[in-house]
């Protein structure tokens, strides 16, 4: 039995990996449960997975949780209650926990670096969907992995994917995982993307994007950020810097296809030529009971893959001119360095502007290049993780000051979006 533990567990990847948890009862069970602000699914979680430690960012919480489960009737109440921790000190000690085998990192953004950082130092192995922690401190996490032999495996559907297609070669080298040196025999990825909300728009049109419109993805069903990022493809962009790190390959050998169907996750390119792709319906819950019960495959009896009802798979470059986030990660990944944390806090920032219908859709770019331009007489080649927190809070507060800057003469509202 796997002892898991679950970070933003009320989020998209949280609650996937609970529903894996009670699929496969015999096989895994919970530990260790973090979430934001949501107490209402939380104390139905915990009722349900009756974990050892539930931490709350917002500690304020704590109080009230502590009550509300105090008084559930007693053939409801977990026994024994979970210990409540809060703030980032409690959610990084129950990313440490010591009864779990593997942690799922599903919280959203850079808030998931130091319980990354404490479950990687507690030498646990880590199911990784929160990408912005390995783009923001590559530098940190990857020495940190090498150090305590924990292993990286990708929850993300495209580095699943690859990461699934490595898994045949005769190159497969498990302790080679995430350490951030060339995987031999990979000599280019392609990493499918589908193209997100704003696909099937004209580049011109994007002038009219609202909150409601970018928010609608048509394959997946995610979390609010990374549906933006996809309607932006900074989510492919991150993507991109993310398969560097896990996969320790040139920026030149990582190729973004847009992929409108989601069927294909991407594929890898070896040394001989030969292509590998990996398949299955868009669907979050493979790639992450993929890491939970690597490395065997667990039988499931979810939908199987019909390639005739399928019909048609196809394929096209990504428009560079109506996806300038694409090219500023690149760029951001080559420069190396802290560049990544600043292009990362950059977009996280300018997403939450844009979601509270404070900054337009079309401003998301602009603001990032402007401040990753500003970054580059200060980039630092080797941070320390200090470095990475410190540059994350200077982009984030230089994003909020362009914004209102930009909007002091034209408010928003007058564009007339
Ligand atoms: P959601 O917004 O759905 O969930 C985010 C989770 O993080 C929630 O549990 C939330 O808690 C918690 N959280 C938010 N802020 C904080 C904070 N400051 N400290 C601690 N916890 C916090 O996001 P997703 O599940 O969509 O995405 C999670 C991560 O997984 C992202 O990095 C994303 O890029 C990645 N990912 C997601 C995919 C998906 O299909 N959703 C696919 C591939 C990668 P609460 O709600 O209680 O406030």
């Amino acid at each position: 039995m796997k002892a898991i533990s679950v970070l933003g567990s009320t989020g998209s990847i949280g609650t996937q990996t609970l529903q894996i948890v009670e699929e496969f009862p015999d096989r895994f069970r919970v530990v260790a449960l973090t979430a934001g602000r949501n107490l209402e699914l939380l104390i139905e979680q915990i009722q349900r997975h009756s974990p050892e430690v539930v931490a709350l960012a917002d500690a304020e919480l704590i109080p009230q949780l502590r009550q509300r489960l105090q008084l559930l009737e007693s053939q409801q109440r977990p026994q024994p209650l979970p210990e409540l921790l809060g703030g980032t000190d409690g959610i990084c000690a129950a990313a440490a926990w010591s009864s779990a085998d593997l942690v799922v990192t599903g919280i959203v953004g850079c808030a998931g670096l130091l319980p990354t950082l404490a479950a990687i130092r507690a030498g646990k192995d880590l199911a990784l969907a929160n990408k912005e922690t390995l783009i923001a401190a590559g530098p940190v996490v990857l020495p940190e992995l090498a150090k305590s032999g924990s292993r990286l495996l990708p929850a993300d559907s495209e580095h699943s994917a690859i990461f699934q297609c490595l898994q045949g070669t005769p190159w497969a080298d498990n302790a080679r995982l995430s350490t951030g040196v060339a995987t031999p025999g990979l000599r280019r990825i392609l990493l499918t993307a589908s193209g997100g909300a704003f696909r099937d728009w004209e580049a011109g049109d994007l002038i009219k994007a609202t909150v409601a419109d970018a928010t609608s993805h048509p394959n997946w069903s995610m979390g609010r950020k990374i549906t933006v990022d996809s309607a932006s493809l900074m989510n492919k962009g991150l993507e991109v810097i993310e398969a560097h790190y896990l996969f320790g390959i040139d920026y030149d050998d990582i190729e973004i296809v847009i992929h409108p169907q989601s069927i294909i996750h991407s594929m890898v390119e070896l040394a001989d030529s030969s292509v590998l792709a990996q398949l299955g319906w868009p669907d979050m819950k493979l790639p992450i009971l993929y890491c939970m019960s690597w490395p065997e495959r667990l039988e499931t009896p979810w939908r199987r893959l019909d390639l005739a009802a399928v019909a048609q798979l196809s394929f096209r470059q990504p428009d560079p001119a109506k996806y300038p986030c694409m090219q500023l990660a690149y760029a951001a990944g080559r420069a190396g360095g802290t560049m990544p944390a600043v292009m990362n806090a950059a977009n996280e920032q300018a997403v939450a502007l844009f979601l509270e219908e404070r900054l337009h859709f079309l401003d998301i770019p602009k603001l990032i290049e402007r401040i990753c331009d500003r970054h580059r007489v200060d980039l630092m080649a080797h941070p320390c993780l200090e470095d990475v927190l410190a540059v994350d809070a200077w982009a984030r507060q230089a994003v909020r000051e362009a914004a209102a800057a930009l909007y002091s003469a034209t408010p928003l509202a007058a564009i007339g979006v």
